[in-house]
């Protein structure tokens, strides 16, 4: 195709020739790196293919059940799928897990008891977890029902504090959750490989430690999953990347037999467990969505990895850094200003399909010390594997972002932001 046209449409859509020019001598840079990204991409799509051939899925699955459930053909093939795919023994995928915190609370909730403790050895864990567990007082936070929390810190250089992990189990430890993502912390985010390490230590100081990853942001990032490593159990949100911006609500528990079990004991109820919970319609897409989401994940790796080299090359701190490799979809620019984060913000929304005509603004939300701005234009309510971005509204001015159902969107998206920044005159080209 002619570039003039490719750059017509853009100068339509609202984009200065400067910001295009810049944009795409990075661009160029980056095709080596795009190459290894599909090459996962590549392999995820053929696991997830072989494993949707191996259950022999038909349209039958599809069908949409109520009530009870009992039964329910599809979801219990959707369910040997996910557990194919994890290379694990047994999956709870549901509707009724409405987010990735419920599926964590349900999978905790199930696997837990009295007087057991639960080890973070990976730092805090994210934000809602936190009453959850009870870290943060909360009605019905583990710590209600007698179960303690120990956490041991990551050291300065983001590595494990073994000897810090070794003196913090106890008789009493249950289950060591473990954090894939950074989410919107400033540690690094862990391979899958490291993550086996841990797991390794862990059991051989004891071995009947459940390990749990929360999985958020790091599925099909890499070629393995941490079940694949040692991991007993593995959990995540449908409306991020396993859900391939198909699935309109979910989550997933993945792992040993007996851990799921007791997780769908919770959900539901004792002595119901997996054999009740109605799909309601939902499955085709989520069945799609597992479908797309290797290529999903590539492309908001994509624009995850263009926005860090955009950004460090006009002179911002970028984690990660602009070479390094990926272990989730999440980008964090700091911008040195609210100006500036607020322009970056307002970038992404205008590049949104849906509402791209309204303009985020910070605001005061519940749970955070100060103002936070919110890009999102999902077609999904909070899908945070279609391009959003936030950031609070404090220093040192940082906005976190990720997404993009597309690469050719997510790339639209970050050139929009820096039109912001550059039409505000906080960035010269
Ligand atoms: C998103 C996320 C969660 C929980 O997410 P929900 O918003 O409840 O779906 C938990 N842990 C991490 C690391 C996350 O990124």
């Amino acid at each position: 195709m002619d570039k003039s046209n490719l750059n017509k449409i853009y100068e339509e859509l609202g984009l200065s020739d400067k910001v295009i020019a810049y944009c795409s001598e990075i661009e160029d840079k980056l095709s080596q790196r795009f190459i290894s990204i599909d090459k996962v991409a590549e392999f995820n799509q053929l696991k997830i293919l072989k494993a949707m051939q191996d259950n022999r899925l038909s349209d039958v699955h599809f069908a949409a059940t109520t009530g009870y459930g009992y039964n329910d053909m599809g979801r219990d093939t959707l369910e040997r799928v996910y557990a194919d795919v994890f290379r694990a023994e047994d999956a709870l995928v549901r509707p009724q897990l409405i987010s990735g915190t419920h599926a964590l609370t349900v999978a905790l909730a199930g696997n837990l008891r009295p007087h057991d403790e639960i080890i973070s050895p990976v730092g805090k864990p994210y934000d809602t977890l936190e009453g959850v567990i009870g870290i943060k007082p909360r009605k019905g936070s583990l710590a209600e029902y007698g179960i303690s929390y120990r956490q041991v810190e990551l050291l300065p250089d983001g590595s494990f504090d073994w000897d810090g992990i070794r003196a913090a189990i106890n008789d009493n430890t249950r289950l060591a959750t473990i954090q894939r993502s950074k989410g919107y912390a400033s540690r690094p985010t862990l391979s899958v490989e490291k993550i086996g390490e841990l797991i390794r230590f862990i059991k051989s100081i004891k071995p009947d430690v459940i390990c749990m990853v929360d999985n958020c942001y790091g599925e099909f990032v890499d070629a393995i999953e941490p079940t694949e490593v040692g991991a007993d159990l593995c959990v995540g949100s449908l409306i991020k990347n396993p859900g391939g911006g198909l699935a309109p609500i979910g989550g997933y528990i993945v792992g040993k037999a007996e851990y799921v079990e007791n997780a769908a004991y919770r959900l539901t109820a004792p002595g119901l467990g997996k054999e009740v919970g109605a799909s309601l319609g939902v499955l085709p897409s989520l069945y799609q969505g597992l479908f797309l989401s290797p290529q999903v994940v590539a492309a908001a790796l994509k624009g995850a990895i263009y926005a860090a080299n955009i950004y460090e090359s006009l002179g911002f701190d970028v984690l990660p850094n602009g070479a390094e490799e990926r272990h989730d979809i999440i980008q964090a620019v700091t911008l040195n200003s609210a100006e500036a984060v607020i322009a970056f913000c307002k970038g992404i929304q205008a590049a949104a399909p849906v509402d791209s005509h309204v303009t985020p603004e910070p605001w005061d939300m519940p749970g955070y010390d100060c103002d936070v701005i919110m890009a999102a234009g999902a077609f999904v309510q909070g899908s945070s594997i279609e391009l959003s971005a936030d950031a609070p509204i404090r220093p040192p001015f940082t906005v976190f972002f990720q997404g993009g159902l597309t690469w050719h969107h997510a790339k639209f998206g970050i050139m929009m932001s820096l039109q912001k920044l550059f039409e505000n005159g906080i960035i010269k080209l």
